[in-house]
């Protein structure tokens, strides 16, 4: 297929068609995964340093995410800042204990962001169900509706272990852009 064709003649239907095909064979000739390799580094690098968690607590461990962007501990330094909005997150952090009632709101959170994305449950009650383990209306663990890349421990989990675990996403989020599969949705 030629790369240049009569565009200026083509109808709109005609450059959809024209245009479609060529990428799929750029896409299908090995293109996709050099664009991958050469630009894996650079979405690392700014994926890494602009961490966006959503901002959204649930119980005492929200407190601890508070603190950690406080002056002390100042976790904008590493590039963490919350939003607002799962659209403009790609971290869903989940602090506190999940009942059964908020289960398809937080599959519904992790479905409205955008890939790549990363969840982290913090503290025992994101982990397990902390003191409310076993218990009739409370979800034993983040991972029992999506899937988690990072576990923060403690009742609360700390600021400083809360900066310490993101510093390790940092480490996940960088090899998973070596790996070179940046066009394949997460
Ligand atoms: S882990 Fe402890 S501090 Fe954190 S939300 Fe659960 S009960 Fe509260």
């Amino acid at each position: 297929m030629s790369l240049y064709p009569h565009a200026v003649a083509m109808s709109a239907d005609e450059f959809m068609s024209w245009s479609t095909t060529l990428i799929n064979d750029l896409l299908s000739s090995g293109v996709r995964r050099t664009i991958d390799n050469l630009t894996g580094p650079i979405w690392s690098w700014a994926m890494k340093n602009s961490m966006h968690p959503l901002h959204w607590g649930l119980a005492c461990c929200a407190l601890e995410m508070a603190q950690a962007s406080a002056p002390r501990f100042d976790a904008e330094r590493y590039g963490m800042i919350y939003r607002s909005s799962p659209r403009q997150t790609d971290i869903l952090l989940v602090n506190g204990w999940i009942s059964k009632k908020i289960r398809p709101d937080i599959r519904r959170l992790w479905e409205e962001m955008p890939g790549p994305k990363w969840a982290v449950a913090m503290g025992e009650c994101a982990i397990s169900g902390g003191p409310w383990y076993d218990s009739y209306n409370t979800v034993q663990g983040l991972d029992q509706i999506i899937p988690v890349d990072l576990y923060i421990p403690g009742c609360p989990a700390r600021p400083d272990a809360m900066i310490d675990g993101f510093m390790l996403l940092q480490k996940k989020i960088d090899s998973y852009f070596k790996r070179g599969v940046l066009l394949k949705d997460r």
